[in-house]
């Protein structure tokens, strides 16, 4: 019989390490993937989110070395080999592939001023990768918080977060704001995580989906984003160069009641992207006041506008997501909308229970019909972030 759960996949990494690395590793730590309820290229113009953890979370098992190397190997690279660095010659751009991150999250560290040294590593995962799920930030932050207890950092969740992202940002290349990183790292079991993504000021905010006869279905396109080319960094130019002419530090600093006047005064190309931003952080406000006064169902329609607002605003949704989103809200789903960067990737929907076999189907027959992929659909609890397994 196969073993289930957090202590037995944290007993497999640690197997799997000591075949690999020949000694037992001194722990095993853990990092989830996450699904944003509303809140969507929001964190880079210093904007609200509402993140919740996945189940599915990143494994590093880990022991430390006083050699100065690092040795990192996945059991999801695809390469079956180790990729042997050493800390001090660490520089951005010398790492390919997908040793950047973890190396990365070392760099950034090393970089703040912490005294951080070499490590054996071994990673394992079940967050779908170039899914919309932030496997990237998981498996920096399952490193950052193993290398946190390795060295005795001692270092609070935000910062853990922040250094994370600037391993993404200046070590990888990718230009990603600090949601994933803040999600991965904070969130609770039983919550969503309202982040205010200019402070790293958080709050959990209850999640119940079964009192209400909810559940939240995740639908992984197979259409592979790729954040690291142009677009999402043209995005976000997009937002600084719109702030920067409205005489704004952020986008997050126009007040909706000041939008319509700020849209006149911009050129056609970015007043979309500014529309965007400002009612995306409002609905925030308004899906975390929902959630307080008990109202989880009138998330759906929440949802659903804030994709509209992606799709026709800023124009990060493809054939796919659009598909997702409206097979499931015309099969019963409360609201559907996709989740993370976009150009592919993931769509999350709200759907009573009772609907939730009929939503699954609908999509993937829709799926079949227009030619695409089959999805996977997988239904997401809210839980726990970074943390010691073993
Ligand atoms: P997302 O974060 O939405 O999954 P990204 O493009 O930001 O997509 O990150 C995906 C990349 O992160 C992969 O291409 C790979 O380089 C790296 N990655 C994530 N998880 C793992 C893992 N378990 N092992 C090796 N590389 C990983
Ligand atoms: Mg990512």
């Amino acid at each position: 019989m196969t073993r289930t759960g957090p202590a037995a996949a944290a007993a497999r990494t640690a197997d799997a390490f000591a075949r690999l690395h020949g000694a037992r590793p001194d722990g095993v730590w853990s990092a989830p993937g996450r699904v944003n309820l509303i809140g969507e290229h929001t964190d880079y113009n210093d904007g609200f989110a509402l993140p919740m953890a996945l189940p599915q979370a990143t494994r590093v098992a880990a022991r430390r070395r006083d050699d100065g190397l690092l040795r990192l190997y996945s059991a999801q690279s695809g390469e079956d080999r180790t990729t042997e660095l050493r800390v001090t010659d660490l520089v951005p751009g010398a790492v390919p592939g997908w040793a950047r991150y973890p190396a990365g999250t070392v760099w950034a560290l090393a970089g703040a001023g912490h005294q951080v040294g070499g490590a054996d590593l071994y990673v394992d995962s079940d967050v779908p990768a170039g899914a919309g799920l932030s496997s990237s930030a998981a498996l920096e932050c399952a490193v950052a918080v193993a290398y946190d207890d390795l060295y005795g950092l001692g270092l609070p969740g935000p910062e853990l977060a922040r250094t994370a992202q600037r391993a993404e940002n200046a070590f990888a290349g990718v230009p990603c704001g600090v949601m994933d990183q803040m999600a991965s790292v904070c969130c609770t079991e039983g919550a969503a995580l309202h982040l205010d993504s200019r402070s790293l000021e958080h709050r959990q905010v209850p999640f119940g989906l079964d009192p209400h006869g909810l559940v939240l279905l995740v639908v992984d396109t197979r259409v592979r984003h790729d954040l690291a080319d142009g677009a999402y960094a043209a995005l976000r130019a997009g937002c600084e160069r719109a702030a920067g002419l409205l005489g704004l530090p952020a986008l997050r600093d126009l007040a909706p009641g000041e939008l319509g006047a700020a849209l006149d005064r911009l050129p056609a190309e970015l007043a979309p992207l500014v529309r965007h931003v400002v009612t995306e952080n409002a609905r925030v406000t308004e899906a975390v006041r929902l959630l307080a006064a008990g109202d989880t169902p009138a998330l759906g329609p929440l949802l659903t506008a804030g994709h509209a607002s992606l799709r026709e605003d800023y124009r990060v949704s493809c054939a796919e997501t659009d598909l997702a989103v409206d097979t499931a809200v015309a099969a019963g789903a409360l609201g559907a909308r996709m989740t993370g960067g976009g150009f592919g990737g993931s769509v999350i929907a709200l759907v009573p229970a009772a609907r939730a076999d009929g939503v699954r189907g609908a999509v993937t027959e829709a799926f079949r019909r227009a030619g695409h992929r089959a999805p996977a659909v997988l239904r997401a609890v809210p839980s726990a972030g970074a943390a010691r397994i073993a």
